[in-house]
């Protein structure tokens, strides 16, 4: 069989697929269909967070697996509610709906948000601020968030009420919060739009007048969240408490599986059918999720800083690159190549990274090994000076 060939005929063509057709894979390793090895850098972005087949995962997983699949959120199920409260004990957040993707979470925080306000000052205060340049996802209404022109195409009409400010300009930011908006919503760091971190003065400003104005600060952690940026959720090191968090990516481990907690204000902005999903919460999902985020604890994190820190230092040194931003394993490095070029480059030279606009992107697993991280870099390093 074909596999390229085939896709092509049978796939919609939405995806630029990178020339690689996976066969297995375990840990940070990925074996391709001819036999080549790859050391994973990308993680499915951000997504398998600890790793391809990680054994307790796989364990957590095929138990539920083995018990039921599915059950209707028309009953309660055990592994959603072990997973919504070790989530709600490790952020201080009351409640969680769950979703299938990330697209779908900010969706449920874009309702929850406008529901707040809704219910609080009635209609007319709907307009929600998120930042030029980002990316909150596919669905008609998560492209409408995204504050970037080239996603405001085609599928007209689209969903009504953003606007969008740049980041890291607090007066501008400012500006744009009037009487008619209920919620910001931002990444902390910009992951699609090029791996670039929010500045903490900007941060706390923008939460400071959201807190005065009751403008709801929601923070799209789908890509930054779960441990990826060096702590349990990229806001943490900001020392805020955001009203909506949403998140996916690295918290099914490689299941697709979406959350938004909520924070105390709109703890009970979601009454009976004011939203639902068949699949939110699977329960196979939320077993293996459950597995992922109880293992992020500080050992981990502070692993996580220090593989970060050497990969920072190591595309310091290279000598064509131009700038190194992120947090965490969530890396981007901007350097005198074409970076669609530099990461085929790479996967020649069996590594796998990511790009994010003009930047090679490097998000590995939590765990992926010192000594893994090392042979990775030097083939990065060496095709970025090539
Ligand atoms: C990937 C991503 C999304 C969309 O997630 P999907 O699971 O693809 O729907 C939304 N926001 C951010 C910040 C992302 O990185």
């Amino acid at each position: 069989m074909n596999i390229i060939e085939n896709d092509k005929k049978y796939i919609a063509a939405t995806y630029g697929r990178f020339p690689v057709v996976f066969e297995k894979a375990k840990g940070s390793t990925v074996y391709d269909v001819d036999g080549k090895s790859y050391i994973d850098m990308g993680a499915g972005i951000a997504t398998t967070a600890f790793g391809h087949c990680d054994e307790e995962y796989v364990n957590a997983v095929t138990a539920q697996l083995n018990c039921y699949a599915h059950a209707s959120n028309l009953y309660y199920t055990a592994p959603q509610v072990q997973l919504a409260e070790l989530l709600c004990e490790k952020t201080g957040m009351k409640k969680v709906f769950f979703a299938n993707s990330g697209a779908e979470a900010n969706e449920g925080m874009i309702k929850a948000a406008r529901k707040y306000s809704f219910d609080k000052y009635g209609t007319g205060r709907n307009k929600i601020v998120t930042l030029i340049n980002s990316f909150h996802g596919r669905t008609v209404t998560t492209l409408s968030a995204t504050g970037q022109d080239v996603f405001h195409n085609y599928f007209f009409p689209f969903t009504e009420g953003f606007v969008f400010a740049p980041a890291n300009d607090i007066e501008a930011t400012k500006a744009l919060m009037t009487d008619d908006v209920c919620a910001v919503m931002v990444e902390l760091v910009q992951g699609e739009g090029g791996v670039l971190p929010l500045d903490k003065e900007y941060v706390n400003e923008i939460y400071k007048l959201c807190a005065e104005k009751d403008i709801l600060f929601c923070i799209d952690e789908v890509q930054t969240g779960n441990g990826r940026c060096g702590a349990l959720y990229a806001y943490m090191r900001f020392g805020i408490q955001p009203d909506i968090v949403s998140t996916a990516k690295g918290l099914g481990g490689g299941l697709p599986i979406g959350a938004i907690l909520l924070g105390e204000k709109v703890e009970n902005t979601y009454g009976p059918s004011s939203h639902g999903s068949t699949f939110g919460g699977n329960p196979v999902c939320a077993a293996g999720a459950y597995s992922i985020i109880s293992r992020i604890d500080e050992k981990l994190l502070s692993d996580v800083e220090k593989k970060s820190q050497y990969m920072i230092s190591r595309l310091k040194e290279c000598k064509n690159t131009e700038s190194v931003s992120g947090m965490g394993l969530l890396i981007g490095v901007k350097t005198t190549k074409d970076a669609k070029q530099l990461c085929l480059d790479c996967i020649n030279d069996g590594v796998l990274p990511l790009t994010a606009k003009d930047k090679l992107r490097l998000t590995p697993a939590l765990n992926i090994s010192f000594a893994e991280l090392e042979k990775a870099m030097d083939i990065i390093c060496a095709n970025i000076d090539k």
